[in-house]
């Protein structure tokens, strides 16, 4: 491939949206995203301000043979969505949201977070799931699955997902949808960043307005976390819960002398709310005496609490499905907490299930509609020269804990190599992924992010 310099001023003449190249005062908070430990220096960051400029930069990045990032939120776990020597295309200043409450839709542009979407749409008295944080984009939630408060009640963000815009390799803007285009939208459901840019999606919306929800702690103990686990997967579909064990932090909710001590920190959402949902919690309360009980009725989008801006983890992180988890995992899971020397150390466990398994497995290119429990390990750490201990610790910790065959939900994947990304798309999600890819994306522009190369002929 010939690399072609690119001009910026010529840029600047046919792009509506902002060139932050590497001289400009903005260019290095204009390059950080999410995660830390990542210092990469495109060589210009686009902002694009509408499909035409998104439209552009993917024909630009084709022609002149430079790697392309796609950003939305920039919470690539991966960190996928900043190129170093390349164009970072991001979409955050497309932020239009159009509802339709009649018919209970909307159209969203990209740029918009999860949280964002979710406090307009409580206006309306309305809502479709997203994911656990607030700024995580919703670009890259929705490409790969979405798995959030109301996986149970509503299922992935994706089965709420009617249509989308898309800018793909060849620079032509297309609508997509079950009618129009039933393959490349079974793959955008999924199959993450692989076959274009999403400038806009339609998601169905819900009628949820208040919720009894917010965090329950407990103390961590084995019979506690194994019952957690078993409550949640009886609980109603309403109810979605979190869970993190990991050390208290030292917070004024929390009595002083748990500080350190391992908890289960459960964020709880029961979306019918009322007394309906003060029922379904019981069970979780009644585990042990808790040490903070913040569960109250609250307006959706409060589930999202503010953000600490300038929060850039560096982790060691392994993710994975499983399908049962009693109390010798439960056991695994405080033995390898408590032996982490990194400055944190965290296990959260999400129980799935309800309508999210109620989609045949072949219906959309996320896979794994019938697992049970989806678990997340990893240790945050400061020091660059610890990240061999910590990754070696995250890689066993996983191992211990793997039950039934292996699987992966690919928006928690980190850069783990192809083997992995085979474990998110198996079988024939992956042959038919392939397949289309080399329909859409041939020479493969759309190569950083969990990568589906595409099919030989
Ligand atoms: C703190 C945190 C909490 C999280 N919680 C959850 C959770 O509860 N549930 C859950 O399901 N996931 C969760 N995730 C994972 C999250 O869904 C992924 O990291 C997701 O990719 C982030 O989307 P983004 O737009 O913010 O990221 P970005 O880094 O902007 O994008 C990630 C990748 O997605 C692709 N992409 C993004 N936008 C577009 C677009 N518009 N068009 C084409 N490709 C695009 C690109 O390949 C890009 O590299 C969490 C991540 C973090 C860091």
């Amino acid at each position: 491939m010939v690399l072609k310099e690119i001009s910026i001023p010529q840029l600047r003449t046919v792009l509506t949206g902002q060139i932050i190249t590497p001289g400009d005062a903005e260019y290095d908070k204009a390059r950080t995203v999410f995660y830390g430990g990542i210092d990469r220096r495109p060589v210009v960051i686009v902002r694009v301000a509408d499909a035409n400029d998104v439209k552009r930069v993917v024909s630009l990045a084709r022609e002149a043979g430079l790697e392309l990032a796609v950003r939305s939120g920039g919470h690539s776990v991966a960190g996928h969505s900043v190129s170093d020597g390349g164009i970072v295309l991001d979409l955050s200043a497309m932020r239009a949201l159009d509802f339709d409450v009649e018919q209970r839709t909307a159209w969203a542009e990209t740029g918009l977070t999860a949280g964002e979407y979710t406090t307009r749409a409580n206006a309306h008295g309305l809502a479709t799931g997203f994911g656990d944080t607030g700024s995580v984009g919703i670009g890259g939630i929705t490409l790969g699955g979405g798995v959030g408060y109301l996986v149970r009640k509503y299922g992935l963000t994706i089965d709420d997902l009617l249509a989308a815009d898309v800018v793909t390799a060849d620079g032509q803007l297309r609508c997509v949808d079950a009618e129009t285009d039933p393959d490349l939208f079974w793959a955008i459901r999924g199959g993450g960043g692989n076959y274009g840019v999403a400038t806009r999606f339609q998601f169905r919306l819900h009628e949820v307005y208040k919720i009894v929800g917010g965090m329950l702690i407990l103390p961590a103990t084995r019979d506690v976390i194994a019952s957690f686990i078993a409550e949640a997967e009886a609980a109603p579909e309403e109810l979605s819960a979190i869970a993190n064990v990991m050390p208290a932090p030292p917070m004024p909710f929390v009595p002083a002398e748990y500080h350190g001590r391992l908890i289960l920190m459960a964020t709880l959402v029961h979306t019918g709310g009322g007394e309906a949902g003060d029922r379904a919690i019981a069970p979780f309360r009644a585990l042990a005496a808790p040490i903070a009980d913040m569960v109250r009725p609250m307006r959706y989008p409060e589930i999202y609490p503010p953000e600490q801006g300038g929060y850039h983890p560096v982790a060691a992180a392994r993710t994975m499905f499983v399908d049962t988890l009693d109390r010798s995992a439960a056991e695994t899971i405080l033995d390898h907490l408590q032996a982490s020397t990194g400055s944190m150390a965290v296990t959260q466990l999400r129980v799935l299930g309800g309508a999210m398994a109620r989609v045949p497995a072949e219906a959309t290119a996320f896979a794994h509609r019938g697992r049970r429990m989806m678990v997340n390990v990893a240790a945050l750490y400061e020091r660059p020269e610890e990240k061999a201990t910590h990754e070696a610790w995250a890689a066993d910790f996983a191992a211990a804990l793997r039950r039934g065959t292996p699987g992966v939900y690919v928006n928690f994947l980190g850069d783990e190599g192809e083997p992995r990304v085979h474990e998110a798309y198996p079988g024939a999600t992956w042959d038919r992924l392939a397949a289309i890819k080399r329909r859409y994306d041939p020479t493969n522009l759309f190569r950083l992010n969990q990568n589906i190369p595409p099919a030989n002929e």
